[in-house]
């Protein structure tokens, strides 16, 4: 027998229409080089609504796919609802990418139309006729003296709106439609291009929403340093709307004293960011009025235990860590400590705090032999790979034979990622697959070691690779960044961590180097510290 409810589709039109009736005059801010400006969200949903006009107007298709290639803004904003609340397919172009695989990942997507933020032009324009499915740049003056090209394909967004009439914006009745696309940021070959769904977003909003989740509400002022472009900003962006919360928009100023500024002045009580830019911040909020901030959320790469801690006895805030991927849209675990388990001593609560925490609800996980697929216990101590479950998790990807090798056949995401999980349910991502270092046999966690690297006073930053070596197969090298104004003798690392691992995880070889190198998405690149020292051998 079926069930009598009433088959509502979830859209995110419907995120926007719950915004504009409810919370019309709720703020969203955005910081650019004039300084902070405001509007709100009536004033943003009439807009959007324009935008979906001119995506008529400019004769996008009714599945067409509308690039953007732009900032955290609320201009982005309108995009992120008028392109999927229309029909189309949002896709968010990472600004930081090889010129290559951006053309790859636009050509790919068959992107009709890039809407670009006037600032990025320079990275943009080189490229536009390598795309060949982009009939329109529409430019978003930012006031960046930026040169804009003379040429037919280029259209202002100001005046495109202007001239537009409103869309009702209520196009979509099938909740499993596209609804928006990320390419994940290709550490091996071509990017992979994952299409989220208007069901998928709702649903991932609402867990967003959660108190176990990330415990969005409407009173909330929330701040998404983490971009746009990099898995629709950890889906910050529709809960917020969704929960009609403030939002606020960094713009292009992505230094640690523009975040601070916006912290404090703007009294964000929720903001995201990947670790190395709570590092960088960190220092800079030293005396100053933090009281409204009570969450922050930090992910993307392992949050080193000392980070946490610091936040937790400076502002008396920890942070708080969440896993995921492009892949799972991306919430799939957060580290909260559970109420069975705060009654530990606070050291203790911290290294719950420090692993990537108990899958949100809705998220089914599980640990499982890479190459036999056969399920492993949660005993805290058997590796295994990490494989997800959920409505907001990717079932192939798109237009792309790489989707069997990424998918169990019982239709479970292989994650690539490895990990132990405890008898409670806590994930500990011991490394990516290709990043673990098998010596003698064994594995050593390159995430452990680097984060008792990091947790030494003097280091700044540190990333372990594994060597070839002849007697052990693998050995790891520690490529460390001292902080500025220190001195740091090798053996004085080895000595601290000799307290802290397993004796055969010392590091054979301690480099000291500049920087540790990143990827498009502020992740440490261990591809090219493996190219750099792709020479060394070690006995
Ligand atoms: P990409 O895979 O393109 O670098 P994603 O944002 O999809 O970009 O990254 C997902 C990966 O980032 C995960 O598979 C995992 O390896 C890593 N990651 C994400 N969050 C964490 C975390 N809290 N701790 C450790 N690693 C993390």
């Amino acid at each position: 027998m079926d069930g009598l409810m009433q088959q509502v589709p979830l859209t995110v039109g419907g995120i926007l229409r719950r915004a504009e009736q409810l919370f019309g005059d709720k703020e969203i801010a955005t910081a650019g080089p004039g300084g902070i400006q405001r509007t709100t969200y009536r004033a943003w949903a009439e807009r959007t609504r324009r935008l979906g006009g001119a995506l008529d107007d400019l004769g996008i298709s009714a599945d067409g796919r509308v690039a953007t290639f732009a900032w955290n803004t609320a201009r982005h904003l309108e995009l992120y609802f008028a392109a999927p609340a229309s029909g189309r397919v949002l896709h968010t172009l990472n600004i930081r990418l090889f010129a290559d695989q951006l053309v790859y990942i636009a050509n790919h997507a068959e992107d009709e139309v890039v809407f670009a933020d006037r600032s990025l032009l320079p990275v943009l324009w080189p490229l536009v006729d390598r795309l060949t499915s982009v009939r329109h740049v529409v430019v978003m003056d930012d006031g960046s003296p930026a040169e804009i090209p003379e040429d037919p394909r280029v259209l202002d967004y100001e005046a495109l709106l202007a001239q537009a009439s409103p869309s009702p914006l209520d196009q979509v009745t099938d909740e499993q439609r596209a609804a928006s696309m990320c390419y994940t940021s290709g550490t091996t070959g071509n990017p992979k291009g994952v299409v989220y769904s208007h069901r998928s977003t709702v649903l991932h909003s609402l867990v967003a929403l959660t108190v176990d989740g990330l415990g969005i509400g409407e009173a909330d002022r929330v701040l998404p340093v983490v971009p746009m472009f990099h898995a629709n900003a950890w889906g910050l962006c529709h809960a917020a709307v969704l929960a009609g919360a403030s939002l606020v928009f960094p713009g292009a100023d992505l230094s640690p004293a523009a975040i601070a500024d916006l912290l404090v002045g703007e009294r964000v009580t929720v903001a995201a960011a990947v670790p190395t830019i709570w590092m960088g911040v960190r220092p800079l909020l030293a005396g100053r009025d933090t009281s409204a901030l009570r969450s922050i959320l930090c992910g993307g790469s392992a949050v080193p235990k000392a980070l946490a801690e610091a936040y937790r006895t400076e502002l008396g805030v920890p942070i708080l860590q969440a896993w995921g991927m492009t892949e799972t849209s991306p919430l799939a675990t957060i580290a909260r400590v559970r109420s069975d388990l705060r009654h530990l001593p606070e050291d203790a609560q911290a290294d719950i705090r420090a692993t990537q925490g108990l899958p949100v609800v809705g998220m089914e996980l599980r640990i499982a032999d890479p190459d036999t697929g056969e399920t492993l216990p949660w005993d805290g101590k058997t590796c295994g790979e990490i494989q997800v479950r959920s409505p907001w998790v990717a079932a192939a990807y798109y237009n792309d034979p790489r989707s069997a090798e990424s998918f169990t056949a019982d239709g479970w995401l292989r994650t690539g990622d490895v990990a132990t999980v405890s008898p409670e349910g806590y994930v500990h991502l011991v490394d990516r697959t290709k990043d673990l270092i098998k010596s003698g046999g064994e594995w050593i966690s390159s995430v452990d070691l680097e984060n008792e690297i990091m947790a030494h006073p003097k280091v700044a930053e540190a990333a372990v690779i594994a060597v070839p070596s002849e007697r052990w197969m693998e050995r790891p090298l520690a490529c460390v960044v001292v902080k500025p104004g220190e001195q740091l003798d090798p053996e004085e690392l080895r000595r601290w961590l000799a307290d802290r691992v397993p004796k055969w995880w010392l590091p054979d070889r301690v480099e000291l180097i500049d920087e540790v190198p990143k990827t498009s998405v502020g992740k440490f690149s261990k591809r090219q510290l493996r190219e750099r020292f792709a020479d060394l051998r070690l006995p």
